[in-house]
């Protein structure tokens, strides 16, 4: 089960997704009208025009279509940005499209067909679902009535087009005991490599995938410094910071083949991190100093583009805020808990010495993230975190966590010298929070992180600094996908490594990680591509580890 969105999907979508079960063709987009407002990433469709007959308002938002120049998608076929699924529970799992085609009417609807074979021959439903304009006409439809533990096939259809064939899968049911295969990455930036690992992960055999934010850059083209490969790939606009702009980088990212056969192999579970709005922004306090009041706007209008692109079992955003954090239970195996790591934290420390390191300035570590009411999860969530790991019936408790929680003390040094957007910026709510995770019921606890574009595998004891302090959860951070690691840091590793023998492993390069979990071990994979820059890059095991039920950190 999929417990306490807090916030439901809505009861029209649900019943509009599943319960029409009747056969029907769609209503397409066959009128010979331009549609009223046709999406933002088209750039063969005519300017806008109020000439349609329909009642429906017309979106707020100019589209901008002259900012927004288009690569592939916006012809004739609607599904050009691919399918998903994701948030399954024992009955159910969200099926997701987006289409994007010249002459969408305001109102589009979709038929979505679920069936046990992928020829469509063992129908379980099919159905209509009604996607809008003012939501970039994306579809959740929630697929239900399915059995636990069973994975199925779907389809999106309007008119002669038909979508890709995805597969997606049910949970096992509660008090059931089954292994779960899960893979999980972060971090994948267009212009830093090609998507070799997504296709390596099509083809994997795994039945979820944890995503654990970056999904998308806000930077303009060549920002940043990023080391772009060789003119592969450039963002085709500048930094995003409206809804449009957000669309069109989503769409430009789910252009992508081997990220839409990823996404069509196997349900995610998603979460966000800072690029999906801002670098390294906290809570209203951004990278830049905006104003909060602009920010807000801003990412209100991120929020609203992340929620139309992904397979995420949420209602669409409303308000200044939005609960993404959740639970995903895998029997009596795995409950996994989506942490948001960005909408109500605190500003990152700046009462540290600072220490310039490679290039990047780091801090020591100060008063502030000593200060245990500085938090990075804000209170409430925290509070929710600590329910859902003392009562949620998995066996390994994992936390879906964006940025490193084992600590990294950069220098040798009596005060540890820290990067304070990570965990260690939020160091006394950290070992508060820790102790309090570690006081509930749960057996085992296991952290996925991402954010750092490099792999580690960690021991987290609750004082990163103090290694008389007990460990109380192993973490595993997974490589990029794409999202390269600072060359200028490269260097620093091995004495970084010697200073923190909390970190068992370290590995600076791009690919994702693989875990096998049981009632008796969890084992984990670290996979890594030869070249990011190579869209046909190989990829080999680089090295694995195992914990043990009942036993924190790796053996
Ligand atoms: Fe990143
Ligand atoms: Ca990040």
């Amino acid at each position: 089960m999929t417990s306490n969105p807090g916030t439901p999907i809505s009861r029209r979508t649900a019943i509009a997704g599943v319960v029409g079960a009747a056969i029907t063709a769609c209503t397409s987009s066959d009128s010979g009208e331009p549609a009223g407002d046709t999406v933002a990433e088209s750039t063969t469709a005519p300017e806008r025009t109020e000439s349609t007959t329909t009642a429906a308002p017309t979106t707020t938002e100019a589209p901008r279509i002259d900012a927004i120049p288009s690569p592939a998608y916006a012809g004739d076929n609607p599904f050009v940005l691919g399918i998903a699924s994701g948030d399954p529970d024992e009955t159910s799992v969200v099926l997701w499209t987006r289409l994007v085609a010249n002459d969408l009417a305001l109102e589009q609807d979709v038929a979505v067909d679920v069936a046990t074979d992928d020829t469509f021959t063992e129908l379980v439903s099919s159905s209509l679902t009604t996607t809008t304009a003012d939501h970039a006409h994306s579809a959740h439809v929630i697929a239900a009535a399915l059995e636990p533990n069973s994975w199925y096939s779907y389809r999106f259809r309007v008119g002669d087009h038909t979508s890709p064939v995805g597969r997606s899968r049910t949970t096992p049911r509660p008090g059931q005991e089954s292994p779960m295969r899960l893979g999980f990455s972060s971090c994948q930036n267009w212009e830093s490599g090609g998507y070799a690992a997504h296709r390596h992960l099509a083809e994997a055999d795994l039945d979820l995938f944890v995503w654990l934010g970056d999904y998308i850059y806000e930077y303009g083209p060549g920002n940043r410094g990023v080391v772009s490969s060789a003119g592969l790939r450039e963002h085709d606009s500048p930094e995003v910071t409206d809804l449009a702009g957000y669309r069109g980088r989503y769409a430009l990212y789910k252009s992508d083949p081997a990220l839409q056969s990823h996404h069509a192999a196997r349900p995610w579970a998603v979460t966000w991190d800072d690029h999906e709005i801002d670098n390294n922004h906290a809570g209203l306090t951004t990278e830049d100093g905006q104003e909060e009041t602009a920010f807000l706007e801003r990412r209100r209008a991120a929020h609203q583009a992340w929620w139309e692109h992904m397979p995420v079992r949420l209602d669409p955003p409303s308000g200044d805020t939005f609960r993404i954090h959740r639970s995903i239970h895998w029997g009596e195996t795995a409950s996994i808990h989506l942490l948001d790591g960005r909408q109500y934290r605190d500003p990152q420390p700046t009462d540290g010495d600072p220490v310039e390191l490679g290039g990047v300035v780091v801090q020591t570590l100060g008063p502030t993230a000593n200060d245990p009411a500085h938090t990075m999860l804000g209170t409430e969530q925290e509070s929710w975190l600590i329910d859902a790991v003392d009562t949620s019936p998995g066996r390994w408790q994992v936390l879906g966590n964006q940025v490193y929680m084992h600590g990294l003390n950069a220098l040798p040094g009596e005060v540890p010298t820290i990067n304070t957007d990570s965990w260690d910026g939020y160091h006394g709510s950290r070992r508060a929070l820790l102790e309090a995770l570690a006081g509930t019921r749960a057996e085992n606890l296991v952290v996925l992180t991402g954010d750092f574009h490099a792999a580690s595998v960690g021991d987290v004891h609750t004082d990163p600094f103090d290694r008389s302090s007990p460990v109380v959860a192993t973490e595993f951070m997974a490589p990029a996908i794409s999202s390269t690691f600072p060359a200028s840091l490269r260097p620093l590793a091995p004495l970084a490594l010697a200073v923190n023998p909390q970190i068992r492993h370290f590995d600076p390069d791009n690919g994702f990680m693989t875990c096998v979990v049981d009632g008796a071990t969890w084992t984990t994979e670290l996979h890594i591509l030869d070249d990011v820059t190579d869209e046909a890059s190989g990829i080999s095991v680089r090295a694995s580890f195992a914990i043990t039920n009942g036993t924190a950190g790796v053996a």
